[in-house]
Formats: structure tokens, C-alpha cells, sequence
């Protein structure tokens, strides 16, 4: 415990891999009936302060007085170790994949535009924004139960369309498409209930509007940046099947 701690001491000003405090629920930029019609607003409180929440709590429990107590929530997702602990895979990913999901949203007249580089790459890539949508739509409505459609930068620099079961997500290195995500719309039922009962479809067709295309730009160039894919090959793992 002291030389994680020494470790820790030593890298939390160069890396950010690791912390001293545990992990808060962020805040919302907007308020939460400011999503609406796309997203209600009790939806958006009850998604926040409950499911989120209790993801961060449980995270919280999960790695005190473990050996992975220090990490950054980074460094767990990317520790085949601290991923056996099921308790510490289901909750980090609950926590990192609300905290971008959160980050991605914007009410329509706060959205800022993507911007040319990811622009240029979605058409080189899918040849057109409406047919992102569809393979993303088809990601969404294809994930059996609960989990994620993902807009990922691959460790060779494709972008792809993912999906990941329950709280997975693509940055562990359990997971089969693995890269960094740029854009992720969460699909469990506690995300659209409310408002829109089993439709899925029309859920998804919501939140696009809801997409803060600047945002997911801004997260575009810093994947391109992010060593994480490189330092970490794709293990042997097998995937979970629920
Ligand atoms: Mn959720």
C-alpha cells in the first residue's frame, strides 16, 4: 500500500492516474428541464442523482481499503485486476460512461458545431451524418438488455461504431472493439422509461438531437492524442455474454 501510495505521490501532478480523494458526481451544465422535449426533466434528475449516483457511491465502497483505493478512474478501467472485482467494472464504467454521456448533451440552443477534422472523418468514414446515425441506431437497438452505443477512435485511428453490454465500456481492455470514446448514448431502459416506455427507437431518435457536436469535435482531437490505446494492448480476455 505504501509504494502504491509513493507511486501515486510521485505521477498525480505528470499523469492523473491517480487521486486522493473519491469520486464526486459531476455537475450538469444545464438544468434539467432544459433537455426537454428530447428528455424530460424528471428523467434527468432521477438518471443523475439516482442511477449515477449510486454508481459513484458504489464505486466508492467498491476500492476503499482495497489495493486499488488510489487509482484514478482511468487507471481502474484499464487494470485487468481491478476489473475482476466485479463491483469496481460495473461501477467505474457506470461512472465514467454517465460522466461523458453527460458531457455530450446540450439543449439545442446551447450546442456549439462539429468541427471540419471530425466532419471530414464521419464522411470519409460512413459517407454521410444520417448514416452514422443508422449504424449508431442499429448499435443502440441491436444491444440485447441493458448497455451502450459508442462513436469510438480505434488504437489505429478508425473510427467505429460500438457497443458494450451493461457498464462496460471501450476503453477496458475486456472488451472486443476497444478505443476511445468520443460519443456514447446510453440504452439502459432507466434512461428513456419515463418519457418513452419501451420505445427505444424513438428515445434514440431524441437524444441525437440532444448531441453536442462540438463537444464530441473537442473529444475527437483529444483521443487522437490519448496514449491509452497505445500503452494498452488488447488482452486475451473473453468477453462477458449476458
Ligand atoms: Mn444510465
Amino acid at each position: 500500500m505504501r509504494s502504491i501510495l509513493l507511486f501515486c505521490g510521485y505521477f498525480i501532478l505528470l499523469q492523473g492516474f491517480c487521486r486522493a480523494q473519491p469520486f464526486v458526481l459531476p455537475k450538469l451544465a444545464y438544468g434539467y428541464g432544459e433537455y426537454a422535449p428530447y428528455i424530460d426533466a424528471q428523467t434527468m434528475e432521477i438518471h443523475l442523482t439516482k442511477h449515477h449516483q449510486a454508481y459513484v457511491n458504489n464505486l466508492n465502497k467498491a476500492v476503499k481499503g482495497s489495493p486499488f483505493e488510489a487509482l484514478s478512474l482511468e487507471a481502474l478501467l484499464t487494470s485487468e485486476k481491478a476489473l475482476q472485482v466485479e463491483a469496481i467494472r460495473n461501477n467505474a464504467g457506470g461512472h465514467y460512461n454517465h460522466t461523458l454521456f453527460w458531457e455530450i448533451l446540450a439543449p439545442k440552443a446551447q450546442q456549439s458545431i462539429l468541427t471540419e477534422p471530425l466532419a471530414q472523418r464521419i464522411m470519409a468514414t460512413f459517407g454521410s451524418m444520417d448514416s452514422l446515425k443508422k449504424e449508431l441506431s442499429k448499435a443502440a437497438m441491436s444491444r440485447f438488455g441493458s448497455g451502450w452505443a459508442w462513436l469510438i477512435l480505434s488504437p489505429d485511428s478508425k473510427l467505429i461504431v460500438a457497443s458494450t453490454p451493461n457498464q462496460d465500456n471501450p476503453i477496458m481492455p475486456l472488451v472486443s472493439e476497444r478505443g476511445i470514446p468520443i460519443l456514447g448514448i446510453d440504452v439502459w431502459e432507466h434512461a428513456y422509461y419515463l418519457n418513452y416506455q419501451n420505445r427505444r427507437a424513438d428515445y434514440f431518435n431524441a437524444v441525437w438531437e440532444l448531441i453536442n457536436w462540438g463537444v464530441v469535435s473537442k473529444k475527437f482531437q483529444e483521443a487522437k492524442e490519448n496514449k491509452l490505446l497505445i500503452e494498452k494492448q488488447p488482452s486475451t480476455h473473453k468477453k462477458r455474454n449476458r
